[in-house]
Protein backbone atom coordinates (compact mmCIF):
# COMPACT_ATOMS: atom_id res chain seq x y z
CA UNK A 1 0.00 0.00 0.00
CA UNK A 2 1.03 3.62 -0.60
CA UNK A 3 1.04 6.87 1.16
CA UNK A 4 -2.17 7.35 -1.21
CA UNK A 5 -5.06 8.49 0.58
CA UNK A 6 -7.61 5.77 1.24
CA UNK A 7 -11.33 5.21 1.97
CA UNK A 8 -13.68 2.51 3.42
CA UNK A 9 -17.23 2.43 1.63
CA UNK A 10 -19.98 0.41 3.54
CA UNK A 11 -22.44 -0.73 1.15
CA UNK A 12 -20.35 -0.12 -1.64
CA UNK A 13 -21.65 -2.86 -4.25
CA UNK A 14 -24.61 -1.08 -5.13
CA UNK A 15 -26.43 2.91 -5.25
CA UNK A 16 -24.54 5.32 -3.23
CA UNK A 17 -22.15 3.83 -2.30
CA UNK A 18 -20.95 1.92 -5.69
CA UNK A 19 -20.67 5.49 -6.73
CA UNK A 20 -18.87 6.83 -4.11
CA UNK A 21 -16.45 3.72 -4.27
CA UNK A 22 -15.97 5.14 -8.30
CA UNK A 23 -15.90 8.56 -7.62
CA UNK A 24 -12.96 8.42 -5.23
CA UNK A 25 -10.93 5.62 -7.20
CA UNK A 26 -11.49 8.71 -10.05
CA UNK A 27 -9.76 11.10 -7.45
CA UNK A 28 -6.68 8.54 -6.95
CA UNK A 29 -7.78 6.89 -3.69
CA UNK A 30 -7.12 3.66 -3.11
CA UNK A 31 -10.95 1.74 -1.81
CA UNK A 32 -12.06 -0.51 -0.31
CA UNK A 33 -15.80 -1.66 -0.34
CA UNK A 34 -17.57 -3.65 2.42
CA UNK A 35 -21.42 -5.47 1.35
CA UNK A 36 -23.53 -8.06 2.40
CA UNK A 37 -24.42 -8.94 -1.36
CA UNK A 38 -21.68 -10.43 -2.75
CA UNK A 39 -22.81 -10.28 -6.68
CA UNK A 40 -22.74 -6.84 -5.98
CA UNK A 41 -19.68 -6.81 -4.30
CA UNK A 42 -17.99 -8.50 -7.56
CA UNK A 43 -19.29 -6.81 -10.12
CA UNK A 44 -17.67 -3.55 -8.51
CA UNK A 45 -14.61 -5.40 -8.19
CA UNK A 46 -14.85 -5.73 -11.87
CA UNK A 47 -15.01 -1.94 -12.93
CA UNK A 48 -11.85 -1.63 -10.73
CA UNK A 49 -8.33 -1.99 -10.75
CA UNK A 50 -7.69 -5.11 -8.36
CA UNK A 51 -4.01 -3.13 -7.08
CA UNK A 52 -6.40 -0.51 -6.39
CA UNK A 53 -9.29 -1.84 -4.26
CA UNK A 54 -10.31 -3.88 -1.60
CA UNK A 55 -13.94 -5.75 -1.48
CA UNK A 56 -14.97 -7.55 1.53
CA UNK A 57 -18.11 -9.70 2.13
CA UNK A 58 -19.41 -8.26 5.08
CA UNK A 59 -22.75 -7.74 7.26
CA UNK A 60 -22.21 -4.53 9.09
CA UNK A 61 -24.76 -5.35 11.67
CA UNK A 62 -22.68 -8.53 12.68
CA UNK A 63 -19.81 -7.68 15.59
CA UNK A 64 -17.52 -10.59 14.48
CA UNK A 65 -18.10 -9.79 10.23
CA UNK A 66 -16.79 -6.43 10.84
CA UNK A 67 -13.79 -7.11 13.02
CA UNK A 68 -12.50 -9.63 10.13
CA UNK A 69 -13.19 -7.23 7.51
CA UNK A 70 -11.44 -4.50 9.58
CA UNK A 71 -8.51 -7.09 10.34
CA UNK A 72 -8.81 -7.44 6.27
CA UNK A 73 -8.21 -3.76 5.59
CA UNK A 74 -5.89 -3.54 8.46
CA UNK A 75 -3.17 -6.00 6.09
CA UNK A 76 -4.27 -4.39 3.06
CA UNK A 77 -3.15 -0.80 4.30
CA UNK A 78 0.07 -2.40 5.62
CA UNK A 79 1.09 0.52 7.79
CA UNK A 80 -0.49 3.28 5.61
CA UNK A 81 -3.51 5.28 7.27
CA UNK A 82 -6.96 5.20 6.60
CA UNK A 83 -7.86 8.61 5.39
CA UNK A 84 -12.09 8.41 5.62
CA UNK A 85 -14.83 5.84 6.32
CA UNK A 86 -18.15 6.27 4.92
CA UNK A 87 -20.82 4.77 7.03
CA UNK A 88 -23.14 4.03 4.07
CA UNK A 89 -24.76 0.59 4.56
CA UNK A 90 -28.70 0.98 4.92
CA UNK A 91 -31.30 -0.85 4.44
CA UNK A 92 -33.10 1.89 1.74
CA UNK A 93 -36.68 0.60 1.45
CA UNK A 94 -38.07 3.33 4.66
CA UNK A 95 -41.93 1.06 4.68
CA UNK A 96 -42.43 -0.91 7.81
CA UNK A 97 -46.31 -1.13 7.54
CA UNK A 98 -48.73 -0.28 10.14
CA UNK A 99 -46.68 -0.39 13.75
CA UNK A 100 -49.38 -2.54 15.18
CA UNK A 101 -47.80 -5.54 12.91
CA UNK A 102 -43.86 -4.46 13.13
CA UNK A 103 -42.39 -7.26 14.36
CA UNK A 104 -39.24 -7.07 16.50
CA UNK A 105 -36.68 -8.50 14.08
CA UNK A 106 -37.85 -6.25 10.92
CA UNK A 107 -37.50 -3.16 13.47
CA UNK A 108 -34.02 -4.79 14.18
CA UNK A 109 -32.99 -4.93 10.43
CA UNK A 110 -32.66 -1.58 9.89
CA UNK A 111 -31.37 -0.45 13.16
CA UNK A 112 -28.51 -3.06 12.44
CA UNK A 113 -27.56 -1.89 9.06
CA UNK A 114 -27.81 1.81 9.05
CA UNK A 115 -26.95 2.77 13.27
CA UNK A 116 -25.10 -0.54 14.88
CA UNK A 117 -22.92 -0.63 11.58
CA UNK A 118 -21.84 2.25 11.81
CA UNK A 119 -20.86 2.15 15.23
CA UNK A 120 -19.16 -1.26 14.77
CA UNK A 121 -17.41 -0.07 11.68
CA UNK A 122 -16.63 2.83 13.23
CA UNK A 123 -15.12 1.91 16.29
CA UNK A 124 -12.95 -1.22 14.26
CA UNK A 125 -11.57 2.17 11.93
CA UNK A 126 -10.55 4.61 14.50
CA UNK A 127 -6.94 2.62 15.16
CA UNK A 128 -6.79 3.41 11.49
CA UNK A 129 -7.68 6.62 10.83
CA UNK A 130 -5.26 7.87 13.53
CA UNK A 131 -2.40 7.08 12.03
CA UNK A 132 -3.99 9.75 9.02
CA UNK A 133 -3.77 13.54 8.70
CA UNK A 134 -6.97 15.15 8.49
CA UNK A 135 -8.97 11.76 9.06
CA UNK A 136 -12.48 11.72 9.12
CA UNK A 137 -15.98 9.61 9.27
CA UNK A 138 -18.71 10.41 7.08
CA UNK A 139 -22.24 8.74 8.26
CA UNK A 140 -25.06 8.49 4.95
CA UNK A 141 -28.04 9.41 7.18
CA UNK A 142 -31.32 10.64 5.58
CA UNK A 143 -33.77 13.48 5.81
CA UNK A 144 -36.18 11.17 6.90
CA UNK A 145 -34.03 12.06 10.63
CA UNK A 146 -36.01 14.96 10.97
CA UNK A 147 -39.03 14.80 8.74
CA UNK A 148 -41.08 11.57 7.90
CA UNK A 149 -43.59 9.44 5.56
CA UNK A 150 -46.12 7.36 7.31
CA UNK A 151 -45.22 3.82 8.10
CA UNK A 152 -41.11 4.65 8.38
CA UNK A 153 -40.89 4.25 11.74
CA UNK A 154 -37.66 2.12 12.10
CA UNK A 155 -35.89 3.78 9.18
CA UNK A 156 -36.39 7.14 10.75
CA UNK A 157 -34.86 6.16 13.96
CA UNK A 158 -32.29 4.41 12.59
CA UNK A 159 -31.29 7.67 10.87
CA UNK A 160 -31.83 9.94 14.17
CA UNK A 161 -29.77 7.70 15.93
CA UNK A 162 -26.80 7.92 13.44
CA UNK A 163 -27.33 11.80 13.45
CA UNK A 164 -26.78 11.85 17.12
CA UNK A 165 -23.96 9.27 16.89
CA UNK A 166 -22.44 12.16 14.59
CA UNK A 167 -21.79 14.36 17.00
CA UNK A 168 -21.43 12.20 20.05
CA UNK A 169 -18.70 10.71 17.86
CA UNK A 170 -17.51 14.18 16.86
CA UNK A 171 -16.71 15.89 20.46
CA UNK A 172 -14.88 12.42 21.16
CA UNK A 173 -12.85 11.22 18.26
CA UNK A 174 -11.85 15.30 17.60
CA UNK A 175 -8.94 16.64 17.11
CA UNK A 176 -7.68 13.44 15.04
CA UNK A 177 -10.70 12.32 13.24
CA UNK A 178 -13.74 14.33 11.96
CA UNK A 179 -16.87 12.81 12.10
CA UNK A 180 -19.66 14.36 10.01
CA UNK A 181 -23.29 13.08 8.78
CA UNK A 182 -24.99 13.62 4.87
CA UNK A 183 -28.67 13.65 4.68
CA UNK A 184 -29.32 12.58 1.03
CA UNK A 185 -33.23 13.45 0.27
CA UNK A 186 -34.15 11.46 -2.49
CA UNK A 187 -31.19 9.85 -4.50
CA UNK A 188 -32.11 7.94 -7.88
CA UNK A 189 -30.31 4.68 -7.41
CA UNK A 190 -32.58 2.54 -10.06
CA UNK A 191 -29.36 2.46 -12.76
CA UNK A 192 -26.66 2.30 -9.90
CA UNK A 193 -27.74 -1.11 -8.68
CA UNK A 194 -26.16 -4.74 -10.26
CA UNK A 195 -26.70 -5.46 -13.21
CA UNK A 196 -29.79 -8.24 -12.54
CA UNK A 197 -31.92 -5.34 -10.34
CA UNK A 198 -30.62 -2.35 -12.82
CA UNK A 199 -33.62 -0.26 -14.49
CA UNK A 200 -34.15 2.85 -16.15
CA UNK A 201 -35.36 5.84 -13.80
CA UNK A 202 -38.35 7.49 -15.21
CA UNK A 203 -39.40 10.68 -13.04
CA UNK A 204 -42.80 12.77 -13.61
CA UNK A 205 -42.65 16.66 -13.92
CA UNK A 206 -43.90 16.52 -10.35
CA UNK A 207 -40.99 14.40 -8.99
CA UNK A 208 -38.65 16.89 -10.54
CA UNK A 209 -40.96 20.18 -9.50
CA UNK A 210 -40.72 18.92 -5.80
CA UNK A 211 -37.41 20.07 -5.32
CA UNK A 212 -35.87 23.69 -5.91
CA UNK A 213 -32.78 22.24 -7.84
CA UNK A 214 -35.24 20.94 -10.56
CA UNK A 215 -34.31 17.46 -10.72
CA UNK A 216 -33.93 14.09 -8.74
CA UNK A 217 -30.70 13.58 -6.46
CA UNK A 218 -27.97 11.35 -8.24
CA UNK A 219 -25.84 8.90 -6.65
CA UNK A 220 -22.71 11.25 -7.86
CA UNK A 221 -24.01 14.07 -5.70
CA UNK A 222 -23.91 12.75 -2.55
CA UNK A 223 -19.91 11.07 -3.71
CA UNK A 224 -19.40 14.85 -4.20
CA UNK A 225 -20.41 16.00 -0.94
CA UNK A 226 -18.42 12.92 0.77
CA UNK A 227 -15.38 14.51 -1.00
CA UNK A 228 -16.39 17.93 0.38
CA UNK A 229 -16.58 16.55 3.65
CA UNK A 230 -13.78 14.53 3.41
CA UNK A 231 -11.69 17.61 2.93
CA UNK A 232 -13.10 20.17 5.06
CA UNK A 233 -10.61 21.06 7.88
CA UNK A 234 -12.99 23.15 10.04
CA UNK A 235 -15.66 21.29 9.67
CA UNK A 236 -17.05 18.85 12.36
CA UNK A 237 -20.40 17.37 13.95
CA UNK A 238 -22.46 18.68 11.13
CA UNK A 239 -25.00 17.12 9.48
CA UNK A 240 -25.24 18.34 5.76
CA UNK A 241 -28.84 17.87 3.77
CA UNK A 242 -27.80 17.13 0.40
CA UNK A 243 -31.45 16.95 -1.12
CA UNK A 244 -32.23 19.31 -4.16
CA UNK A 245 -33.60 21.54 -1.36
CA UNK A 246 -36.62 19.22 -1.26
CA UNK A 247 -36.89 19.52 2.93
CA UNK A 248 -37.22 23.97 2.57
CA UNK A 249 -39.61 23.60 -0.19
CA UNK A 250 -43.37 23.51 1.22
CA UNK A 251 -46.27 21.53 -0.81
CA UNK A 252 -49.56 22.74 -0.83
CA UNK A 253 -52.24 21.42 -2.99
CA UNK A 254 -54.12 24.57 -4.42
P1 LIG B 1 -28.87 0.62 -2.16
O1 LIG B 1 -29.83 -0.43 -1.74
O2 LIG B 1 -28.77 1.02 -3.58
O3 LIG B 1 -27.41 0.23 -1.65
C1 LIG B 1 -27.22 -0.13 -0.31
C2 LIG B 1 -26.12 -1.17 -0.24
O4 LIG B 1 -25.93 -1.48 1.15
C3 LIG B 1 -26.49 -2.48 -0.94
O5 LIG B 1 -25.43 -2.91 -1.78
C4 LIG B 1 -26.75 -3.45 0.20
O6 LIG B 1 -26.41 -4.79 -0.10
C5 LIG B 1 -25.84 -2.88 1.28
N1 LIG B 1 -26.25 -3.27 2.63
C6 LIG B 1 -27.50 -3.19 3.17
N2 LIG B 1 -27.48 -3.66 4.43
C7 LIG B 1 -26.20 -4.03 4.68
C8 LIG B 1 -25.55 -4.60 5.79
N3 LIG B 1 -26.23 -4.89 6.92
N4 LIG B 1 -24.23 -4.85 5.72
C9 LIG B 1 -23.54 -4.57 4.58
N5 LIG B 1 -24.11 -4.06 3.49
C10 LIG B 1 -25.42 -3.79 3.53
O7 LIG B 1 -29.23 1.90 -1.25
P2 LIG B 1 -28.82 3.44 -1.43
O8 LIG B 1 -30.05 4.16 -1.84
O9 LIG B 1 -27.58 3.59 -2.20
O10 LIG B 1 -28.58 3.81 0.12
C11 LIG B 1 -27.30 3.98 0.67
C12 LIG B 1 -27.46 4.74 1.97
O11 LIG B 1 -28.05 6.01 1.71
C13 LIG B 1 -28.39 4.02 2.96
O12 LIG B 1 -27.89 4.18 4.27
C14 LIG B 1 -29.69 4.78 2.79
O13 LIG B 1 -30.49 4.73 3.96
C15 LIG B 1 -29.18 6.18 2.53
N6 LIG B 1 -30.16 7.05 1.87
C16 LIG B 1 -30.56 6.78 0.59
C17 LIG B 1 -31.49 7.64 0.00
C18 LIG B 1 -31.99 7.44 -1.41
O14 LIG B 1 -32.94 8.14 -1.82
N7 LIG B 1 -31.41 6.52 -2.18
C19 LIG B 1 -32.01 8.73 0.71
C20 LIG B 1 -31.55 8.96 2.00
C21 LIG B 1 -30.62 8.11 2.57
Amino acid sequence: MSERKSIVITGGGAGIGRASALHFHGLGWCVAALDKDGDALAELAGLLPASDCLTLECDVGVEDEVEQAFAAIGDWLDDAPLTCLVNNAGIADPYAGPLEDLALDKWQAWIDASLTGAFLCSRAAVKLLRRAEGASIVNISSTRAVMSEPESFAYAAAKGGVDALTHAMAVSLGPDIRVNAIRPGWIETRDWQKEAEREDPNHRAKDREQHPAGRVGRPQDIAEAIEYLAGAGFVTGQHVNVDGGMTVKMIYEH
